[in-house]
This record gives structure tokens, sequence and C-alpha cells, in this order.
């Protein structure tokens, strides 16, 4: 039997729990009857993401920078505390390498002695620009070591290191998930990232900012997707440590995306092209033969879907609102399972 499944109510800390991704996860924790811990300095996130949650009797929020050590008691860690959004990560580059390293070897440390599993929010980006494609956990990567965005490639790549030396050499329980691009309602509005940055402008009826031709491709998972893969993951058996890839296997272009966004938006934005980043990847595209084996998980929420539910968020309307669309509108359901 898996330890981490043993007692039902578990303590879960989650850091970079007011962020994107880490909001969703504190809800779905809290709604399985758990304990929830959040951490967080605000740095990319908003206390606003948690508001709802901070009368629950069973939810605690935290100021911290994971940079500091800490203590709390916990049974389970997942640790999602850094920038994640190119933007971010880059406007503090020494700081995003502290984060990725300090962060990681203060939830290890914290794991090693309150005897909990720790969950690391690894990152496709250890990939960097794949010549292999669709990438495997196998495929080590080709990442350039000095260039912009090498504080964040390097700093996840380091963190995946000191977790399986923590696992290997001192007996901590630690899962890695390589998270792809995930997308959906709490991403931060001005945060740079391509889906954020097609709604928002098309709802403004703003030009949607396309860098390069347009033509390198992303592969984007719904968050809810992506929260169910993450639990699952750590409530796996102790001996499936990861490196998993996790997100949806359906790889677009940047240029399909705008005009889908625009679609969904019925904007009438141009497109404005702009010099695509330096090393920003060409092709991404997870291989999910792991996820799929191992935790029975792959993405059950079509693209087209989850950008109508985010376009619902950001215009202000509830997500409810957009879900009366996939009764209409019947998309390719072959590929997506029902858990
Ligand atoms: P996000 O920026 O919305 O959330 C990150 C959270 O971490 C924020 O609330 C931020 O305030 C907090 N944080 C940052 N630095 C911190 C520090 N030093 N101390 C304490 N808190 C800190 O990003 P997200 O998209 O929710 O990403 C969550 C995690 O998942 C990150 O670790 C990211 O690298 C990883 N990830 C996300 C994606 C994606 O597409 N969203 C893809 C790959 C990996
Ligand atoms: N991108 C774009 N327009 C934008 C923002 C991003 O064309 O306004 C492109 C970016 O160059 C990259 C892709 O969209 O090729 C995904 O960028 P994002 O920052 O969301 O995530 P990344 O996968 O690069 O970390």
């Amino acid at each position: 039997m898996n330890l981490h499944t043993v007692k039902e109510r578990q303590r879960i800390l989650v850091t970079g729990g007011a962020g994107f991704i880490g909001s969703h996860l504190c809800r779905r924790l809290l709604a399985d009857g758990h304990d929830v811990v959040c951490l967080d300095n605000f740095h990319t996130g908003s206390d606003d993401n948690v508001y709802d949650l901070s009368t629950h009797p069973r939810f605690k929020l935290i100021r911290h920078d994971v940079t500091e050590p800490y203590y709390v008691e916990v049974d389970q860690i997942f640790n999602l505390a850094c920038p994640a959004s190119p933007v971010h990560y880059q406007s503090d580059p020494i700081k995003t390498v502290r984060t990725c390293v300090q962060g990681a070897i203060h939830a290890l440390e914290l794991a090693g002695r309150v005897g909990a599993c720790v969950l690391q929010a690894s990152t496709s980006e250890v990939y960097g620009d794949p010549q292999i494609h669709p990438q495997s956990e196998s495929y080590w990567g080709h990442v350039n070591p000095v260039g912009p965005r090498s504080c964040y490639d390097e700093g996840k790549r380091c963190a995946e290191t000191l977790f399986t030396d923590y696992g290997r050499h001192n007996g901590v329980a630690i899962k890695i998930a390589r998270i792809f691009n995930t997308y959906g309602p709490n991403m931060a509005r001005h945060d740079g990232r391509v889906v954020s940055n097609f709604i928002v402008q098309a709802l403004a009826g703003r030009p949607l900012t396309i860098y390069g031709d347009g033509s390198q491709t992303r592969a984007f998972c719904y968050v809810e997707d992506m929260v169910e893969a993450l639990v699952r993951l750590m409530n796996s058996p102790e001996n499936l440590c990861g490196p998993v890839n996790l997100g949806n296997p359906h790889a677009l272009s940047m240029l399909a995306l705008a005009q889908w966004v625009k679609n969904f938006t019925q904007s009438t934005s141009p497109f404005r092209y702009e010099p695509l980043p330096v090393n920003d990847p060409l092709q991404r595209c997870p291989d999910i033969s792991l996820a799929r084996e191992y935790l029975g998980w792959q993405p059950r929420v079509p693209v087209e879907e989850g950008l109508v539910r985010t376009v619902a968020y950001f215009a202000g309307e509830t997500a409810s609102q957009a879900t009366s669309w996939r009764a209409s509108h019947p998309l390719h359901p072959a590929g997506y399972t029902v858990y």
C-alpha cells in the first residue's frame, strides 16, 4: 500500500499556493477533506486568488519567502513556489535561481525532518529548445546555460538534481512533475504568458502580439487536468519518483492559438508580429506515456473548451456560464477519456 494514502485526512503544504496552479490545488485539496497550509510571498501570486478560502476552517495562509527556511508539521508538500512566466522569472534572474535552488533545499529539508512526501513542480523548460519531438522523460534536453531563460531552466534542473539526491541519499520521499504549459482561470492578467496575453488583448480590442512568425508550437493543458495529475502523482506508489511529464500532448502553433482566441472572443483585433525572444523554444510537446501508464491520467478538457472557460474568467463571467458551451460543441472527443 502507498504510505502516503494511509491517512485519509492529510496536512498538506502548498508553497506558491496563492499563484495560478497553486490556488486551484489548494481548493482541490480542501475539497478532498485535507488541511491545507498555503505559503507564498505574493511575488507573482495574489492573496485575491485564495481570498475566498481565508475563512475556511482547514485553510491557513502564511506569507513567507521559500529562500528562507521554514517549519510546519505536514504529511505532504507540493513545492510550487517560483515565478513561471518568462517575463517574471527574467526580471530578477538571481532571485529566480535562489527560489528554485534554496526553495528546493528548504522543502526537502523540511520533508526529511517531518517525514513528509515532497513533490517538485518542475517544468518542460528542463528540455530547453528540444531537438527531440515530442519530449519523453529520457531526453536530457538542449539548454543554454547562459541565456536569458537559464535562471529558470537551470534553476529547475538543479532542483531536480537536489530532489533526486535527497531521495537517493537521504531517503526523502520525492516526486518530480515536469509540467508543460498550463492555462486557465487565475492566471495573472499581465504576467506575459501567451494565453493570458492573447485573451486580454482580444477582449480589449488590441492587437494580438505574435512573437516570431507564430509557427512555434506549445501544447496547452487546462489547469483542472493538471491539478488532477499532481494529486495522482503525489499519491502514487513510493517507487514512482519521476520525473513524470504532465501536459496535453496536442501541440498547436501560436498562430493557431491566436486564431482560436479571436474566434472565441469574437474579436476583430489584428495580429501584430514582434521579434521572437532569445532562446524561445521552437517546439514543445510532451510524451505522456509514463503518466498514462502509471497514473492512469491524461487530459480530458479539450483546448477549445478550456480556452472558452478561460475567456469567460478574463471577461469577468463565471466559468459555469461557459460550460454550457461544451454541450453545444461536441469537439473531437476521441483522444480524451474521462478518468
Ligand atoms: P505563478 O507565478 O502563478 O505561481 C507561483 C507562485 O509562487 C506565486 O504565488 C508566487 O507569489 C509564489 N512565489 C514565487 N517566488 C516565491 C518565493 N521565493 N517564496 C514564496 N513564494 C514564491 O505560476 P504557476 O503557473 O502557478 O506555476 C506554479 C509552479 O508550476 C511553478 O513552480 C512553475 O515553475 C511550475 N510550472 C508552471 C507551468 C505553467 O504553465 N503554469 C509550467 C511549468 C512549470
Ligand atoms: N508568445 C507570443 N505572444 C505573446 C506571448 C508569448 O507569441 O504575447 C509566444 C512565446 O514567444 C512562446 C509561446 O508564445 O513561443 C509561449 O510563451 P509563454 O510565455 O506563454 O510560455 P513559454 O512556453 O515560452 O514558457
